[in-house]
């Protein structure tokens, strides 16, 4: 099926869709590490990759995923429109998180990358994230 969008048209929709969605799972994780009395972390860091969550310290790096953007195994759905255009898409993310994850470990650093479904288990994340903070 072609692309409704022009390619402008696109890129404002996905930067609105994008922002929204991250910002609120962002908040999710921030309020998760306050409730479990995370310390240690900012957000927002200009390092290579720009990981959600840094915590300096511990060298471990905190990237949350949204389950569509980056393609998700459990809840990833194609759009019924621009099928292709969103299947490329998500590879492209999905090829670059892991080129991002392979060079940061290469600098020393511990990922930790959480779907955003996996928020709705948050002891579950905190412990995976207390476990890779500790090796
Ligand atoms: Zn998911």
């Amino acid at each position: 099926m072609a692309d409704v969008f022009t390619k402008s048209q696109r890129s404002m929709v996905m930067a609105r869709i994008r922002g929204r969605d991250n910002e609120s799972t962002e908040m999710r994780v921030a309020s998760i590490l306050r409730a479990g009395k995370v310390t240690g972390w900012r957000r927002h860091s200009l390092m290579f990759g720009k990981p959600d969550f840094v915590f300096q310290k511990a060298r471990v790096a905190l990237f949350v995923d949204g389950c569509f953007w980056h393609g998700c195994p459990r809840c990833y759905q194609e759009p019924k429109s621009s099928a292709a255009f969103w299947r490329a898409k998500v590879q492209r993310n999905m090829l670059r998180d892991w080129e991002v994850s392979r060079q940061l470990r290469k600098r020393g650093w511990k990922i930790v990358r959480v779907w955003e479904c996996q928020l709705k288990t948050p002891v579950r994340f905190l412990n995976r994230l207390r476990a890779a903070s500790s090796k």
